[in-house]
């Protein structure tokens, strides 16, 4: 009697150990998923492209803000300690991102600098004198940040090499054609003179020969004094600039003023430092925004 009770509470172990351990390996199974959190939208859209459900992606910045003053709470920088790895464009544009990377103690985390393998360009609108991070609004840097974006996931997930590869082959094809567009359609145009808000374009209009003349500097919080404004004013006059563009992130108040002093017009070119929650619903990323930048930039040269 006494040794039968003892066979079924010993069954009785064994049966929920097994469903523990079962539970337990589910799991784990689960965990192994990559978490990967990047910093503002174009690192998400690319890094999603290339995993595609195969792991978690994290927006960190919120998309309705300018990224550039943005800086992590304590809960941002737990889901950057607990990921597998976190992506970022430049220490020049995530500036807070070096300290971090010392502070961070998870060994398996790592940091991707999307822009690493790009040589970044000093501008003189800077008043620093600070290496330029927008190398995302050039179609041809943006194929070299998926690459590395690319080699990343695959140093952290190799079992899915072909997987990533073939997405982020696709991805890169679509930049491509991205960047003929471009090409073609720039090639020749009126004017070469583009005003912007501030100096985001600057690998982009490097690239297809034409020149950004930005309102403020490297960071559209480095508003111009009354001297640059009346220059401005007279490159504007001269080249006969008619529309002057501002951005979808900051105050277009010294745009306007800048256009109304002309007798402009101004339009929206889309930084793609952050891209909204109904932007986002209506179907728009990065390849359709750069679409749409360039039919304004058209516009802009052809006028
Ligand atoms: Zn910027």
């Amino acid at each position: 009697m006494k040794s039968s009770r003892t066979f079924i509470w010993v069954i009785t172990c064994l049966s929920v150990l097994i469903l523990l351990s079962g539970c337990g390996s589910k799991k784990e199974a689960n965990s192994q998923k990559l978490h990967i959190v990047t910093t503002f939208y174009p690192m998400y859209e690319f890094t999603k492209n290339i995993v595609k459900d195969k792991a978690e992606v994290q927006l960190l910045i919120p998309s309705n803000v300018e990224p550039h003053d943005w800086e992590p709470s304590p809960k941002d920088v737990g889901s950057i300690q607990k990921s597998d790895l976190f992506i970022y464009n430049s220490p020049y544009f995530e500036t807070w991102v070096p300290s971090i990377e010392k502070s961070v103690s998870n060994e398996k985390l790592l940091f991707v600098e999307a822009s690493n393998d790009i040589d970044l360009i000093k501008r003189s609108e800077s008043k620093k004198n600070q290496l330029d991070p927008h190398v995302w609004l050039s179609p041809v840097l943006a194929q070299q940040e998926v690459k590395t974006i690319t080699e990343a996931v695959i140093k952290a997930d190799p079992n899915n090499k072909a997987y990533y590869q073939k997405n982020s082959d696709e991805y890169l094809a679509k930049l491509a054609n991205l960047d003929r567009e471009y090409r073609t359609t720039l090639k020749k145009t009126k004017k070469k003179e583009l005003i912007t808000q501030h100096a985001a374009f600057g690998y982009l209009t490097n690239e297809y020969g034409i020149q950004q003349v930005p309102i403020a500097g490297l960071s559209p919080s480095q508003e111009p004094n009354p001297a640059k404004l009346a220059e401005l004013k007279q490159f504007a006059q001269k080249h006969k600039v008619n529309i002057i563009f501002f951005e979808e992130l900051a105050s277009p108040k010294v745009a306007e003023t800048l256009a109304n002093e002309i007798g402009a017009k101004t339009e929206v070119l889309h930084t793609l430092e952050g891209l909204s929650k109904d932007e986002q619903k209506e179907g728009l990323n990065y390849i359709s925004v750069m679409q749409k930048n360039l039919d304004m930039i058209k516009k802009a040269l052809n006028a």
